[in-house]
């Protein structure tokens, strides 16, 4: 990242590809650190947010911001021997990698690990408490920046934890066809619940009508549409939830939000995962149907995946399950190389990916 991006869309132009040659491909002497090559780097919404000199007020414990520039590089955390193996400091991000060397004892040469990376060849990740070892491979090695990562398990602790599905009742997801939002619709369905999507393109109406057709065909979900062709959102939603909604899983924020909340059941439930249409505006919008929360008796509660992690092992096991018995699948947008990273990012706030958006730095 060049600079901080203090207010709009983020655009490729804000971000920089060096090439800068690695000198020592070693953890330095006496280091915990892990030396990793990185495979497949994940684009995820939140990184806008890193992209702002401070954190959004709330988010402070949670998000930290980008360091950009050359200059002026932070290099408190890493030694002498690493800071000249890391030249400059490039964005972070989740990903898989290869384990090279290891100072640390849960890690050894040729594990491969999913977690906080850098986006570079080579990284010598200090922070190992956010790596988590791969032990199924014979799985696509990238579902780990989605599916089987950190995505998956927000829709998880989301959509299990917080919503509570019971057979029958009436799901609506928005950003449907995103990372987060493709699993939780799966995961609704898996619960015998009648599921609806939303989703849109800027791009060509083919496209659009691909992506509505993704929804249904793909993931099975009972129906979805197109809310850039909907003129009034509510009565779109009325027209699919005849009685209402149960549970709503909220990626967008703004219009929608307003639309879905008086189209709430009595003691539906809302967990809002993430809110992509305000990340950009320099003031958000408001939403003006709160009271809709009175009336229903709903429950909207915020998540973050961080509280979610413990129950890892056992989210793994499940979805694996589904995955081998055919019961779940993923569709990915593969950018290819470095290079192509930050228009691959800044597409997530365009809605130009479909599916979840990863960058493949290497295969192996
Ligand atoms: P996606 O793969 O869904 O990609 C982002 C999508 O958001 C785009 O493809 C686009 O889909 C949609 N979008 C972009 N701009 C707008 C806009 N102005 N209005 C409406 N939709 C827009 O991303 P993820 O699945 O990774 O993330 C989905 C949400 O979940 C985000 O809000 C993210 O911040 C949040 N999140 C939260 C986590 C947590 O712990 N709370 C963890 C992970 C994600 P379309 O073309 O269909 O509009």
């Amino acid at each position: 990242l060049k600079d901080y991006v203090l207010s709009g869309f983020p655009k490729e132009s804000d971000m920089d590809v060096n090439t800068s040659s690695t000198i020592k491909l070693m953890v330095p002497e006496g280091s915990n650190a892990v030396l990793v090559k990185n495979l497949y780097l994940s684009c995820d919404p939140y990184m806008r947010h890193c992209m702002k000199k401070q954190p959004i007020p709330g988010s402070e414990t949670y998000i930290e911001s980008f360091k950009p520039g050359s200059d002026d590089m932070n290099y408190e955390e890493f030694d002498v021997n690493a800071k000249i193996l890391m030249g400059e400091k490039p964005i972070t991000g989740n990903g898989v990698a290869k384990v090279l060397d290891s100072g640390h004892p849960n890690f050894k040469k040729g594990d491969l690990i999913w977690g906080m990376t850098g986006w570079e060849e080579y990284s010598l990740i200090t922070a190992t408490h956010t790596l988590f070892k791969i032990q199924h491979t014979d799985v696509p090695l990238s579902y780990y920046t989605g599916l089987l990562g950190m995505p998956g398990m927000t829709a998880y602790g989301g959509f299990y934890e917080v919503c509570s599905p019971k057979k029958g009742e009436h799901v609506f997801i928005s950003a449907a066809s995103g990372a987060v939002g493709q699993i939780v619709g799966q995961f609704a369905k898996l619960s015998g619940c009648y599921v609806v999507g939303s989703a849109g393109s800027k791009e060509k109406a083919s496209l659009l009508i691909m992506r509505v057709d993704l929804l249904k065909n793909k993931f099975g979900f009972d129906e979805a549409f197109n809310y850039k062709e909907e003129p009034d959102l509510n009565a779109a939603l009325k027209r699919y939830f005849l009685e209402g909604i149960d549970i709503y899983f909220e990626n967008v924020g703004g219009k929608m939000l307003d639309a879905v909340l008086p189209n709430m059941r009595v003691r539906g439930r809302i967990a809002v995962c993430g809110m992509i249409s305000q990340y950009n505006l320099d003031k958000p919008e408001g939403v003006h149907n709160l009271m809709a929360l009175v009336w229903k008796r709903v429950r909207i509660e915020g998540i973050l995946v961080f509280d979610y992690f413990h129950l890892y092992p056992k989210f793994l096991e499940l979805v694996l399950f589904y995955l081998k018995e055919g019961k779940i699948t993923y569709v990915e947008d593969v950018a290819e190389g470095l290079e192509s990273a930050p228009a691959a990012l800044i597409g997530l706030y365009t809605g130009r990916n479909v599916g979840k958006q990863l960058v493949v730095v290497a295969r192996e």
